[in-house]
């Protein structure tokens, strides 16, 4: 069952979007250098059930412009109905997940058909986020191919 930590308006993980980012529990990845070990436990975090999420998606619907979900790929099933639903309000949808985009495709290849973004590979801290010329992390629109690291390099 998919769980949420929390969820808040961002501007600046998908460029030129407003995005509702939901933070979710249960990453199975345990990157060495993880940040947020509290999203690691699967019983950690709130149920994102279709109803609820619906709800707080027509109360943010008129401000936002795009959906971020931090990880979830683990119940693709259920990040499908989400995503879809996402797709009903016409918002665009964005996935960032510590796997890199070969092992999206081989382990849940109907992402990369829906999604808008997609932010890959996990967090390694010597290489830093995207604003590192050096990272590991590849932020992609997947509708164009365009990669879209150079917008976070200042
Ligand atoms: S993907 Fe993110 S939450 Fe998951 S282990 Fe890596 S840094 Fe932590």
């Amino acid at each position: 069952m998919l769980k949420y930590d929390s969820y808040d308006i961002v501007m600046q993980e998908i460029p030129n979007e407003i995005s509702l980012c939901f933070t979710m529990t249960g990453c199975q990845l345990a990157c060495k250098d993880c940040h947020s070990e509290h999203l690691w436990n699967p019983e950690n975090g709130k149920i994102l059930n279709p109803g609820m999420f619906e709800k707080v998606l027509l109360k943010y619907s008129e401000t936002i412009t795009c959906v971020i979900f931090m990880g979830g790929e683990w119940s693709c099933s259920e990040l499908l109905i989400l995503i879809n639903i996402v797709k009903k309000f016409r918002l665009k949808v964005a996935l960032y997940t510590g796997l890199n985009e070969k092992q999206i495709q081989r382990k849940y290849p109907e992402l990369l058909n829906i999604l808008d973004f997609i932010k890959t590979g996990k967090w390694i801290s010597s290489l830093g986020g995207l604003d590192k010329l050096k990272t590991n992390q590849i932020l992609k629109d997947l509708r164009s191919g365009e990669i879209l690291n150079k917008y976070f390099h200042h």
